[in-house]
């Protein structure tokens, strides 16, 4: 058996390591901020098996202009950061061709299949259960003909998935969800959606679990460099470590390690945003997107959680929390009663490939280290299923499939 690294504690690292300590190994997990709130904690906690449509499509792009003009929208550019953003925004364009749609929905379409399973077994083996709720999610709409486009697409999907997708009228969604009590079209319901607990509750209870099973060391990695002894890992507190194999699970800050190991990769923030309310005066009864406004609701046992949004951004920049707030105001649309005080706003950085298919591979000339990060808007639902991978590559154990997901496609 071996001594794993594991770079990068949020729920891609903590699941990782989960499997690796499952197969045997002795693993350290090196994570500098392990009481932070980073993406894998403030996600909107839903379990998307659904969602195999890549970011990059055609109809997306249709929409791009007149997102790009309203500057709380469901998509915004920092300006300033577009020289930095723009091989990566490049690679989106050239992702939305017919050919590279159809390879991602595959690709996504391959990990979704198993991804509740995975939950229920990851959850089984650290001793969690009841933590993904049964909700299906609902959709609204402003305009009876975007409700008809996307039941037709969804059904479509549904079928891949296995899910039911059932077209709502008002008085219908009403009767489901009677906190709608604004103006809108119709919505679409679809029972392939789930609702995981609290998402700081899960990160916490996988970290409480690796605790007890292995070292979570406080550590701010510095530098990563392959050796002949094995993979070294230095800290910015001038600590060092050797390990037989490493993985980087570090979200978008894994770019820089990917670097250090001789490679390239095009990852960028999509960062977002919400507001958190306690004991929330108004709830609902499942998730509901507001997809045409980019952002969505989920209730969880105490709290409602409103947010989303694309921000294209520098990691580092600072937060505009003018976007929180403009998705609770529209919110209040559907919503009225909605409550106007005491809520915590917050903002996240997914860690995104163009081709939204995240990176779970070995380093294609070094099988000591893996690579897994670029979940964008999927890591909550896709992280026990890329663990699970991940420690199957680390043994030697790859297969075909795991293809497109290969850093190979960024060199
Ligand atoms: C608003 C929003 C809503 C979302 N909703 C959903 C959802 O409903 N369903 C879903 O499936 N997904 C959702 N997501 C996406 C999901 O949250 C992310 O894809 C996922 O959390 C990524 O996990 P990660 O472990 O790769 O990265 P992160 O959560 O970013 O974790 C990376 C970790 O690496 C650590 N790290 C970084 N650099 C270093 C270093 N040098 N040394 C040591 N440690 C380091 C960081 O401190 C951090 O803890 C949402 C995301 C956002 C922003």
């Amino acid at each position: 058996m071996a001594h794993i690294g594991i770079v990068g504690g949020g729920l891609i690292g903590c699941a990782t390591a989960l499997h690796l300590l499952e197969q045997g190994h002795t693993v350290t997990i090196l994570e500098r901020d392990a009481g932070g709130l980073p993406a894998s904690v403030g996600n909107a906690g839903i379990l998307a098996t659904p969602e195999i449509d890549p970011m990059a499509r055609p109809d997306m792009l249709l929409s791009v202009p007149k997102w790009l003009l309203d500057p709380l929208g469901p998509l915004t550019l920092r300006w300033q950061d577009l020289p930095a953003l723009t091989p990566w925004l490049i690679r989106l364009l050239l992702s939305a061709r017919a050919s590279k749609v159809a390879t991602s929905r595959a690709a996504l379409l391959y990990l979704m299949k198993t991804a509740e399973n995975d939950h229920l077994r990851l959850g089984q083996f650290v001793g969690i259960s009841g933590h993904i709720r049964d909700t299906g999610a609902m959709t609204v709409f402003d305009s009876a003909a975007a409700r008809d486009k996307v039941f037709a697409h969804e059904t479509e999907n549904a079928k891949l998935i296995g899910c039911n997708v059932e077209k709502l009228d008002v008085e219908e969604t009403r009767r489901r969800v009677p906190a709608l009590q604004g103006t809108f079209a119709g919505a679409v319901f679809n029972d392939g959606h789930k609702t995981f607990e609290y998402p700081l509750t899960f990160l916490r209870r996988l970290q409480v679990a690796l605790r007890e099973r292995s070292a979570l060391v406080d550590a701010n990695v510095a530098s990563v460099a392959q050796t002949q002894d094995g993979v070294a890992v230095r800290t910015e507190g001038g600590r060092e470590f050797t390990f037989d194999r490493l993985a980087i699970t570090a979200g978008v800050w894994s770019r820089r390690f990917v670097a250090d190991l001789g490679l390239k990769v095009l990852l960028e923030t999509e960062r977002g945003y919400n507001t958190t309310f306690m004991n929330p005066s108004t709830t609902l009864e499942m998730p509901v997107f507001f997809s045409e406004h980019g952002f969505v609701a989920t209730p969880f046992e105490n709290a409602l959680r409103i947010g989303g949004a694309v921000e294209l951004a520098s990691p580092d920049a600072p937060a505009n929390y003018k976007r929180a707030a403009a998705m609770r105001r529209k919110m209040r649309h559907y919503v009225p009663d909605l409550q106007e005080e005491g809520g915590t706003e917050w903002m996240g950085r997914r860690p995104s490939t163009p081709d939204s298919i995240p990176v779970i591979s070995l380093h294609p000339r070094d099988p000591r280290i893996a690579f897994a990060f670029g979940h964008g808007h999927l890591g909550l639902t896709l992280s026990a299923t890329t663990g699970r991978h991940v420690a199957r590559l680390l043994a030697g154990d790859g297969e075909s499939a795991l293809a497109p997901f290969s850093i190979a496609r960024f060199q």
